[in-house]
């Protein structure tokens, strides 16, 4: 025991450890030893991250039950310990497994991973915080393929919870997670449980199918907080449409993208466009499928235009790449993509519109496959596979592959031939994303951009971009920085660019709409008012100050 406290003891010290070694006692008594984790070998896998510097716990739980959960929040608090809370601990780019400090017991939710419930009535599903994704997906397949859930392109292996906790985004009708969701039971710091909307009374008979409640709607307090842990929630699910098509757009250059949204957001407004718009840049959307060319590049960054362009011909791509789910009846997805693809014309932004179905896609992949392999078409394969990519998680399949757009500031010999493995940690990718929001008007685009693609530049990485129409009147753009962990330079500079298009962000007011550990504290910019209004709300539900300290509610002193 003695080497276990010493042990704990050698390293940085945000936080006291003076009472983990109490706490370590009496939670074996809870716990079986190996759901308590405290070697190093642990403490690193939960310490890796996409970003410049992660956090090392000082221990790490695995709780696979309320009261588990219970014991582990009252202990904690008992000792004084502080503690942050992971779903499954895979917010790459933002935060990874780690807590903003040193020394916080990680509570590892990843084995509360129940389905609690299922109407195929009224389309919700109750899930645990472990619950994942692709889980999800499986089940409902399982159940007939009546509903389809909303998914991310984080891949399979994600949770619902963690990432609707961030308030994430996936790219179905119901891509603006958090405005689907219900229900929500949590546990404040100090353990007690409580839930949200109408069941905060006995026997509400509306608990999964109403959102609001009576009286202040609370949900919002447990998402970017600091305020409980989410043991639950009630996710709506879309029923699967008599019909399902993607309407997949290039645009002309890369200008074109300022008259397009400004024609186009009516339609997301009205309604004609349904799901999420998802468009992404040319170093996004080439990142997807290729590797950053650095031979060709003289090992310099960024991507040339000439480069640019060069490798968008051969993948017969163009500046922006969007997608569209349309979702219907036949009659309905018709009239719809006739009106869509009227106002495009109209913009004289679009290049090319493709719509594909499965029907479609298994027929051009079957043609490609005999085309391949006489050797013709090889360059439309990328292509083929961004479709397939797009198809999929329109219908809530969320790929495995997707983590090669991750990988866009390696080198190809430091990555194995085969990317077998959705994890970006298992590559040593550097990775921030940036998520401004912004209005959905070409002129505010063309501000945003212009004053910060300089600054990419300048530190030496291409601004990959995405952009998404998450309701009719707001982008969320996010951006990418993408760098190798091996080069010290690189991953320097990542943070630097990180910090100072942060800066201009919020000197331009393009606030981001969710923040990571090196941005979190930006969180200070927020009016006075409103830091002591949650500072209030802190200290009357966490009086110790102890659950994942300063995230995204600044203590007065951070
Ligand atoms: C290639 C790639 C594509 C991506 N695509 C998307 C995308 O399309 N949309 C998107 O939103 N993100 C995307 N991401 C970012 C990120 O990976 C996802 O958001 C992911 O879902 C977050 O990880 P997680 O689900 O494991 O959440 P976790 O890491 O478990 O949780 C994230 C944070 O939420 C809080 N939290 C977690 N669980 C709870 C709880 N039970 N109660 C209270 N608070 C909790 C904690 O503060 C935690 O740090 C992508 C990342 C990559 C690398």
């Amino acid at each position: 025991m003695k080497m276990i406290i010493d042990d704990l003891k050698q390293e940085e010290n945000k936080y006291s450890l003076d009472n983990i070694f109490e706490f370590y006692l009496k939670i074996t008594q809870t716990l079986p030893e190996e759901r308590i984790l405290l070697d190093n070998k642990s403490k690193e896998k939960y310490s890796r991250t996409t970003l410049a510097k992660g956090t090392t716990p000082c221990l790490i739980v695995k709780p696979i039950n309320k009261n588990e959960l219970e014991q582990i929040v009252l202990l904690a608090n008992e000792f004084k310990c502080p503690f942050h809370t992971i779903s499954t601990g895979k917010n790459w780019g933002y935060s990874d497994a780690c807590g903003l400090y040193d020394n916080q017991i990680i509570i590892d939710l990843g084995l509360m991973n129940k389905i609690l419930d299922y109407n195929n009535e009224l389309g919700t599903i109750t899930v645990e915080p472990g619950v994942t994704q692709g889980q999800v997906y499986d089940f409902l397949k399982e159940k007939g393929d009546e509903y389809w859930v909303d998914a991310t392109g984080a891949g399979p292996k994600t949770s619902i919870i963690g990432n609707i906790a961030e308030r994430g985004f996936g790219h179905s009708q119901n891509g603006d997670r958090f405005s689907n969701v219900t229900d929500l039971e949590v546990i404040l710091p100090s353990g007690k449980f409580i839930r949200t909307g109408v069941s905060s009374f006995e026997n509400a008979k509306c608990a999964k199918t109403y959102k609001w409640g009576v009286g202040p709607s609370i949900d919002g307090l447990f998402t970017q907080s600091n305020l409980g842990i989410i043991t639950r929630l009630t996710l709506w699910l879309q029923p699967k449409p008599d019909d399902f098509k993607v309407l997949l757009f290039l645009l002309k250059d890369k200008e074109s993208i300022h008259p397009f949204l400004d024609a186009t957001r009516k339609l997301k407004m009205n309604g004609t466009i349904k799901s999420v718009v998802h468009i992404a840049n040319s170093t996004r959307m080439l990142s997807m499928t290729n590797f950053y060319p650095w031979e060709e590049m003289n090992f310099c960054k960024p991507l040339s235009v000439s480069k640019t362009q060069e490798m968008l011909d051969k993948s017969k791509s163009s500046h922006w790449f969007g997608s569209i789910g349309m979702y219907g009846t036949k009659a309905q997805i018709k009239a719809d993509v006739n009106i869509i693809k009227k106002t495009m014309k109209d913009s004289k932004s679009v290049k090319k519109t493709i719509l594909i179905d499965d029907n479609k896609l298994s027929m051009y992949g079957g043609l490609l496959k005999i085309c391949n392999r006489l050797g013709f078409f090889k360059e439309l394969k990328p292509l083929f596979n961004k479709l397939t990519i797009c198809c999929e998680l329109l219908k809530g399949k969320s790929p495995e592959n997707c983590v090669q757009g991750a990988l866009w500031g390696l080198k190809k010999e430091n990555l194995p031939k085969n990317l077998s493995s959705g994890d970006p940690l298992d590559y040593k990718a550097g990775l921030y994303w940036i998520s401004p929001l912004l209005p959905m008007t070409g002129h505010d685009l063309n501000r945003m951009n212009s004053a910060i693609e300089p600054i990419f530049h300048q530190y030496g990485f291409d601004m990959q971009q995405t952009l998404s129409m998450v309701n009719g009147r707001s982008l969320a753009s996010v951006l990418t920085i993408s760098f190798d962990k091996r080069d010290q330079t690189q991953t320097k500079n990542a943070l630097l660019c990180h910090d100072k298009v942060f800066d201009i962000l919020f000197e331009l007011g393009y606030i981001p709409y969710r923040l990571g550990n090196h941005s979190m504290k930006y969180m200070k910019l927020q009016k006075k008012e409103n830091k002591e209004m949650m500072n209030g709300i802190k200290s009357l539900l966490d009086p110790n100050n102890l659950f994942s300290p300063n995230k995204y509610i600044p203590a007065e002193e951070f």
